[in-house]
């Protein structure tokens, strides 16, 4: 029997991967919520109306699970693990049951964090979860003003999100570090969203530390190193941290709560743990970070569901690789960046500039590229790229040249099509760009 705990990204992977290896394998999977995979990013979506209602964003269902007969059990919690004796407890329908696994796979995720600021207060919102986005969406269609709690891609994504759905909303964003977006790219792909959120006068500040909130009958006030702020509604927005409460006594946890694990993600002969609840290698800089991505989580998957299905030892690193929408703005990237030097053996060149791409539709675009490079070697170990235009077609191929481990030098010559009839240049960005670095 193969128990899944957690039937999100990475435990719903995991058991269509183990159910294609092993047609005839016990698989069950304990959801606690009422829904499987529902995508963080949902709200973004619907306040930007691309789907009608937040539900539109859950992306499995469990009848097509049950199909490849994979047991689901929805509303269903995992209370405790007992490693010694290979059992877990279960509660279901307010029942406690014990159930025994052969190998067990904790795939319970990341949370957004509850210090500071607890959720059960009033004006107090967050979106990860499906009934916190509809509680959010809920108070919006009235609200006047809100806070945001976190300049990272989650708190400015939904920003923007935010001024879409309602351009006559108050928007602050308030961010700890003294950069928005510190984490996520480089200070002068920053500088251009910044430009954009002021220009939908999208208010923030940066450097902030909280102080405490109060709450009256009508509003929300938050005080901070930098004065006070009355909004309608404070909506968290902090980086996620891995859902490790109940996790202590069965498995060894690092310091921030990940799973400390082997290359094939096992805890221990029989668990595995997988997705949000990692930390991972990410790739050119051979430093394990914590990286909440669903490709992150899914890949993670594939490894164990082989290794428990077929013993084979796939090894994953990840490049980091996502996209992100500003208003008008989208940024692709993968790989390291300049600021990563602090977990690098080496230093790292970066080098920039405006350069051109050919969209599906045939508009030829310009676009801010960054190219992130270890000196001594040339090797290319990031790249970056915010464009008025859907770009994203390019954080796939930034994740190749990274993945490829490519030099300048092969680069600036490598081999991309050209036929008139078809959106291309004759060199591609991404020749351009590792040419001028080598000319520079
Ligand atoms: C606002 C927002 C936007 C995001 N946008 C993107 C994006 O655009 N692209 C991207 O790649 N990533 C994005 N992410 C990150 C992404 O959502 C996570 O990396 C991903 O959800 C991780 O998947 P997971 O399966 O590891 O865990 P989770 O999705 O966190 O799922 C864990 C599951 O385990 C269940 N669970 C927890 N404890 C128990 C228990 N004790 N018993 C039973 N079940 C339990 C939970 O209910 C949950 O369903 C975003 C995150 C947020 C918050």
């Amino acid at each position: 029997m193969i128990v899944i705990i957690g039937g999100s990204f990475a435990g719903v992977q995991a058991a269509l991967e183990i159910r294609k290896r092993k047609p005839y394998k016990d698989i069950v999977i304990y959801e606690k919520k009422d829904h499987l995979g529902y995508v963080p990013n949902g709200i973004n979506v619907f306040l930007k109306r691309q789907i009608d209602r937040l539900e539109d964003a859950i992306r499995f269902n469990e009848k097509d699970l049950k199909d490849n007969y994979i047991d689901v059990h929805l509303n269903t919690e995992c209370t405790a693990i007992n490693s010694w004796d290979k059992t877990v407890m279960i509660k279901e329908d307010g029942q406690e049951k014990i159930v025994s696994y052969d190998k067990l796979i904790i795939a319970i995720g990341s949370t957004q964090p509850q210090y500071l600021i607890e959720k059960e207060k009033k004006f107090v919102y967050q979106t990860k979860e499906l009934n916190d986005a509809r509680r959010t969406v809920e108070k919006l269609q009235d609200a006047e003003s809100v806070a945001i709690l976190g300049g990272g891609i989650i708190g400015i994504e939904l920003a923007a999100s935010l001024h879409v759905y309602n351009p006559k909303l108050k928007i602050i964003v308030l961010e700890k570090f003294d950069n928005l977006l510190e984490m996520a790219v480089d200070n002068e792909i920053t500088e251009r969203i910044i430009e954009k959120l002021n220009q939908k006068e999208i208010k923030f500040l940066t450097a902030i530390d909280f102080e405490r909130v109060e709450e009256t009958e009508e509003k929300i006030k938050i005080v901070t190193n930098q004065g006070e702020f009355e909004t309608d509604m404070l909506i968290k927005a902090p980086n996620l941290e891995p859902n490790h409460q109940f996790l202590a006594q069965s498995i060894d946890l690092d310091i921030d709560g990940t799973g400390i694990v082997s290359p094939q993600f096992q805890a221990s002969e029989d668990i595995y743990v997988l997705g949000d609840m990692l930390r991972l290698e990410l790739l050119p800089i051979e430093e394990r970070l914590y990286m909440s991505l669903v490709n992150n989580a899914v890949r993670s998957a594939i490894v164990a569901a082989n290794h428990i299905a077929a013993k084979k030892e796939l090894v994953f690193q990840s490049t980091k690789t996502n996209v992100f929408t500003i208003c008008e703005l989208t940024v692709a990237r993968s790989g390291a960046q300049q600021r990563d030097e602090r977990f690098s053996r080496y230093p790292i060149d970066k080098f920039s500039g405006v350069y051109h791409v050919y969209l599906e539709d045939n508009r030829r675009v310009p676009v801010y590229l960054i190219m992130f490079v270890y000196p001594h070697s040339k090797e290319v170990i990031g790249l970056q790229a915010i464009a008025e235009a859907n770009i994203s077609h390019l954080a796939n191929l930034f994740s190749l040249v990274v993945r490829g481990k490519l030099r300048a030098e092969e680069l600036a010559v490598h081999d991309f099509f050209f036929h008139a009839d078809y959106p291309s240049d004759v060199m591609h960005c991404l020749n351009n760009i590792a040419a001028d670095y080598l000319s520079k």
